[in-house]
């Protein structure tokens, strides 16, 4: 009998999504003293978002990441209107920080659970910066989990294939006894295909198109049955 798969997993969209975050980041300034509308905040912080996915490889240790969101701050002081741009850029870390909260969606805790007791090894193949180990321990994850690959500490990211590579590395199975499952066509499906990896795509909202080749599932429970085969 062959070793169980190998499921690699990428992190935003497949086990985390991030808590209505303008929201959350119009009432953080708003605690500040700083009254904005929410049309404002969304593009302030679209604009934010913008430049950390540009710049997140940067991020390779604590003290990189520490620079990296002083620059986002000041990202986001540039995007936003007087009244809160006027707080500085210390201040508006802090609500940026506050505002960025990561929940599992709520299946996931369970389907690691069961992925880990039928002995398949699991680890995280994502384009995020070196805080991430931080999320999956604060999520309660990170124990459910063999092995976390950032794109900023491995200085590679999806979707070469040679972070895809590492992974398998470090889950001790070859590309043929793996999956790899994800929410993003162009980073999570390409760069597994490239490394010989069966991709299954992770499409919540129904709304991507499945590219040839790749299984489709609604959420995590549906690689239960495709890890097993
Ligand atoms: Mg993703």
């Amino acid at each position: 009998m062959s070793a169980p798969r190998a499921v690699l997993l990428d992190a935003l969209g497949t086990l985390v999504g991030l808590d209505g975050p303008v929201e959350l980041l119009a009432a953080e300034l708003a605690r500040r003293g700083a009254v904005v509308e929410e049309a404002a905040v969304g593009a302030a912080l679209r604009a934010e978002m913008r430049f950390y996915r540009a710049q997140h490889d940067r991020a390779v240790d604590a003290g990189a990441l520490e620079a990296l969101r002083d620059d986002c701050a000041e990202v986001l002081r540039d995007a936003l209107p007087p009244c809160a741009a006027s707080l500085g850029v210390p201040t508006l870390r802090e609500a940026l920080l506050a505002a960025l909260r990561f929940t599992p969606y709520p299946e996931v805790p369970g389907v690691l659970r069961a992925l880990r007791t039928a002995g398949h090894p699991l680890v995280v193949v994502s384009n995020w910066d070196v805080s991430l180990h931080d999320v999956l321990a604060d999520t309660g994850l990170g124990p459910l989990l063999d092995g976390v690959l950032t794109s900023a500490q491995e200085r590679v990211a999806k979707p070469d294939p040679e972070l895809f590579a590492r992974a398998l590395a470090l889950a001790g199975r070859e590309a043929s006894r793996a999956l790899h499952a994800g929410d993003s066509v162009e980073h999570d499906i390409a760069g597994a295909h490239a490394a010989g990896i069966t991709a299954v795509l992770v499409d919540r909202d129904a709304t991507a198109r499945a590219p040839h080749g790749a299984a489709v599932v609604r959420d995590l429970e549906g690689l239960l049955a495709l890890a097993a085969g």
